[in-house]
């Protein structure tokens, strides 16, 4: 046990349990840097000879095609057993409704704010773009369901989506989500050089113009990297999970879900604020009982011995601020009153609220989108939803001849005092030729 003040946000806290890593840089180390600069800058040059040369070498496979064709897409989907196909459809369904709300409320909108003086504004969907499904560790069908439904339903007309192999084996389940949720083309290829083929396009792989999606910290650089030539949707790394319990938490189910998220890899923070020493220790005892029987122990384990916190304050208000400081990926409440910290909490990618739900909900089935936010990125940004595949454009038209030569002489004025002479131009012409007057330059 330790008394610490925290170097954030100054709060006293009794650390139970601290982080044993030795360095606090996860994910962009330099060597994943260069690794992910050498990959992106091959597959420009050398395009779909390099693409099959990092699969051999990263992923163990190589294809003259990485593209399935409509008929290996039906074989595939064959052989997933039909309950996974109705689960699979029904969530995807969850994802549309929310996702369809969320286009729902962005409206476009047109205002006259002088006489025949139109300002408008639209949202337009991207015309094409790369959705990476991950499954180097896991066959992540879920991140299907979010990363092109969402696109779908914003109106995307090209979506192209790709997954690894996983241990050799081609993840049937995963293809099947990608097909149901209805990507136009499915690529057998993972990592970076399916994120960089599909920036940078090859002789087979058309450009996309924007990467949405989860991944490791290869996948999560190189979308970093190629940010700017294309669009991203957000930096979504590794999985971080942060609990708020207070005395009416059960222990067990605190216990169980930091796990749960622990699972997703050795680099998987897993942390618990609480108002209640009590709570803390009880959820520490419980974490060697649970990982003996746990299948995935070795990330789980890895995770909470290097990345695992228990944090001890005094009240809830300093809870929810220290929770703030993190700006984690997943924020679970299991307080008496959890609705409380949609008001007083600030930085997050996703809140869940109480314990009837976890964030295990949100990653798989309940329908809110799990491509959130890591690393601190939820200070700047929420998750993926369907306003990321949209631009929001504008577009003004003057129909009234008064109205453009006031605009005119405006423009005059304001443009000399910022020495452009050009621009000063176009607006005097205008109040010129509506007021009657000769045109001359
Ligand atoms: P992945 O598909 O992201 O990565 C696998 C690929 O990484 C492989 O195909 C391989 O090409 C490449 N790779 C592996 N080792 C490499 C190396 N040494 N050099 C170059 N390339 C290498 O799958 P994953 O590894 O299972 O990671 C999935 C990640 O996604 C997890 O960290 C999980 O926490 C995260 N995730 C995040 C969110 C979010 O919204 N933030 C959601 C779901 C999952």
């Amino acid at each position: 046990m330790t008394i610490t003040a925290d170097h954030r946000s100054g709060i006293r806290t009794v650390d139970l349990k601290v982080p044993q890593r030795e360095s606090d840089e996860r994910g962009s180390t330099s060597s994943v840097r260069s690794t992910v600069e050498d990959v992106i800058a091959d597959i420009r040059h050398r395009g779909d000879a390099a693409v099959r040369e990092y699969s051999e070498k990263f992923d163990n496979y190589s294809a003259n095609s990485y593209l399935l064709s409509s008929e290996q897409l039906d074989e595939i989907v064959a052989r997933v057993p039909r309950q996974v196909i109705e689960d699979i459809t029904f969530v995807q369904e969850q994802v549309r409704v929310m996702a369809q709300k969320q286009l729902e409320s962005l409206t476009d909108f047109e205002i006259e704010t002088l006489p025949g003086v139109f300002l408008g504004q639209k949202n337009v969907p991207i015309r094409a773009a790369g959705a990476y499904i991950p499954g180097g560790k896991y066959p992540l069908l879920a991140s299907a369901h979010m990363t092109i439904i969402t696109a779908k339903v914003a109106g995307v007309e090209r979506v192209a989506a790709c997954t690894p192999l996983i241990r050799g084996e081609v993840p049937d389940a995963t293809i099947a989500a990608m097909r149901l949720a209805g990507a136009d083309e499915i690529y057998l290829l993972g990592g970076i050089q399916a994120v960089a083929a599909l920036a940078v396009g090859t002789e087979t792989i058309r450009p996309v113009n924007m990467l949405a999606g989860p991944g490791n910290a290869f996948v999560a650089e190189a979308k970093r990297q190629l940010f700017g030539e294309v669009g991203i949707d957000l930096f979504a790394g590794p999985t971080e999970v942060l609990i708020v319990a207070d005395e009416h938490a059960d222990p067990f189910i605190v216990a169980v879900d930091l796990l749960s998220q622990a699972e997703h890899g050795p680099d998987s923070p897993a942390v618990l604020i609480t108002t209640s020493e009590e709570l803390g220790r009880a959820v520490i005892e419980h974490m060697d009982t649970i990982l003996v029987d746990m299948p995935t122990r070795d990330f789980a384990e890895a995770a909470w011995r290097d990345w695992g916190e228990v944090r001890v304050v005094e009240d809830l208000d300093q809870a929810y601020a220290l929770a703030d400081e993190y700006a984690s990926e997943h924020v679970q409440i299991l307080t008496r009153n959890p609705r409380e910290a949609l008001e007083k909490m600030h930085d997050y990618g996703a809140l869940f609220l109480g314990e009837g739900t976890c964030v295990s909900y949100g990653d798989k089935v309940i329908g809110t989108n799990h491509v959130l936010p890591t690393r601190g990125a939820a200070r700047y940004t929420g998750g993926l939803w369907v306003g990321k595949y949209l631009r929001t454009v504008t577009y003004q038209e003057v129909t009234n001849p008064e109205s453009s030569a006031f605009f005119g002489e405006l423009c005059g004025r304001a443009a000399r005092v910022e020495y452009f002479e050009g621009h000063a131009r176009s607006g005097d012409v205008r109040a010129a030729k509506y007021r009657g007057e000769a045109l001359s330059w």
